[in-house]
């Protein structure tokens, strides 16, 4: 195969974000349609009450009118409803059976049951699998290349799934896993010699400070890309160039759907790879309405897996609040591009402003070396409403003079203001106070639930 070739599959990435490419689509959320009304006892159900008739929807809006949004809490009303066993209500809600599933993931679920990600050996490649290699490919990943594999192995869709949903590229795994710890993860860097990291943001981080700690330059890692996903740092411009220098690699952004980064200087989204895979739609957070789908419209992410058979999301929530964008990338590479703006879980309102944990992060890591860049938002109740001032711990580096702290908190300030029209109060720590971890950077210090 073409190694020098701009894209994995150059059936379908060369079409993407085309009229072509939506008819492809409209034809597939179709038949997927059909596929749950036949087989899915929830949606047979559900469209007969609805008067869903698959083969009569006209256009991809019509699909977005008619058919009702899945939300967590359906799913959580469904589990109750069957007595807590999550394959009965899997049944449910699939096209296949459960007997059909080859493996399961899952969400990290940090609160409450963790959603499940079932998949047959058809969703783990064909659909999981094609989008990470696409993205992948996309990122210069090829088959001479050593992936040391850091994301969390036990359960998480970006642990098992997405290490043998890339092996069609033909690199080799060094599956570490975020479990195995910092210490196990440079012994086998050192060992094996990876050139490609693939973990979390923070993960990265923590090995940049691991290297301080042992005397060692991160660019002696040899790691030539840095492939991120599981949380948004790797979109954020400070967080990115503090990475990118530290280990004089090159971070791509991945998740939040089908999509990676592109290569151009300025960070400009992550590109839809997947659009004959699964429909990306937008609502508005608070009415649950379609948004158009137009260049800088921003809303709720709604995904349609409609290639899958565990992994068959019907218009459910991703949870995030994104941004698109369709005008053509600068980069020249196709497919549509989105930004995540927030968690709609991690949403704060200040005194009406709308705050996301992303914007803060950016802030503070823009002030990196004079602080470690870790931070969290103290909670006192339940978010989304803020009482102002919003408190955010802050760590100063280790040889920033403590002398220096006003002056510095003057300036983090004025950021704040600037970019989110905020006057945080700051509460500064010493450097290493808060908690590292190797799985997902921690955000928020709730109090109220103690
Ligand atoms: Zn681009």
């Amino acid at each position: 195969m073409d190694e020098e070739r701009p894209y994995w599959n150059m059936e379908i990435e060369p079409i993407l974000n085309t009229p072509e490419m939506r008819e492809i689509q409209l034809n597939g959320l179709k038949v997927f349609l059909r596929r749950l009304y036949d087989n899915a006892p929830f949606y047979t159900r559900k469209f007969d009450e609805l008067g869903v008739v698959p083969e009569k929807i006209k256009s991809l809006e019509e699909f977005s009118s008619s058919v009702p949004l899945f939300d967590k809490e359906g799913l959580r009303a469904m589990v109750m409803e069957f007595g807590g066993d999550i394959l009965k209500v899997l049944d449910q809600i699939m096209p296949v059976g459960v007997d059909d599933l080859n493996i399961m993931a899952t969400t990290t679920g940090t609160t409450g049951i963790p959603t499940p990600y079932p998949m047959s050996w058809h969703d783990m490649e064909d659909v999981w699998g094609e989008s990470i290699v696409r993205g992948m490919w996309r990122a210069g990943v090829r088959k001479h290349d050593r992936i040391l594999f850091c994301f969390a192995l036990s359960m998480v869709i970006a642990g098992i799934p997405t290490m043998m949903g890339g092996r069609r590229l033909g690199a080799m795994a060094i599956p570490v896993g975020a479990e195995a710890g910092t210490d196990r993860i440079m012994l086998m860097q050192t060992l094996f010699r990876g050139t490609v990291y693939c973990g979390t943001p923070s993960l990265a981080d923590y090995l940049v400070e691991k290297c301080k700690e042992q005397g060692r330059d991160p660019k002696d890692l040899g790691l030539r890309t840095l492939f991120c996903g599981g949380e948004p740092g790797a979109g954020i411009p400070e967080v990115r160039e503090r990475l990118e220098s530290a280990f004089g690699a090159r971070i791509f952004d991945a998740g939040a759907g089908f999509g990676v980064s592109c290569d151009h200087e300025e960070y400009q989204g992550m590109h839809w790879t997947g659009e004959d895979l699964a429909f990306l739609e937008l609502v508005d957070p608070d009415t649950k309405e379609p948004v158009p789908f137009e260049d800088g419209a921003e809303g709720e992410a709604v995904i349609s897996v409609f290639a899958g058979d565990g992994m068959s999301w019907l218009r459910t929530s991703m949870g995030d609040i994104q941004q698109v964008f369709t005008e053509p990338c600068p980069c020249g590479q196709t497919g549509f591009r989105y930004k995540v703006v927030g968690r709609t879980d991690d949403m704060l309102k200040v005194k009406g402003v709308i705050i996301y944990p992303n914007m803060v992060e950016g802030v503070v890591g823009g002030f990196v070396p004079k602080v470690t860049g870790q931070f969290r938002i103290v909670l006192t109740e339940k978010p989304p409403r803020v009482v102002p001032p919003l408190k955010i711990k802050i760590e100063r580096a280790d040889d920033f003079p403590p002398d220096g702290l006003p002056e510095l908190e003057g300036e983090m300030k004025a950021a704040f203001k600037a970019k989110a029209k905020l006057t945080p109060e700051i509460i500064w720590l010493e450097a290493g106070e808060l908690e590292r971890s190797t799985y997902k950077g921690q955000t928020f210090e709730k109090l109220y639930e103690e």
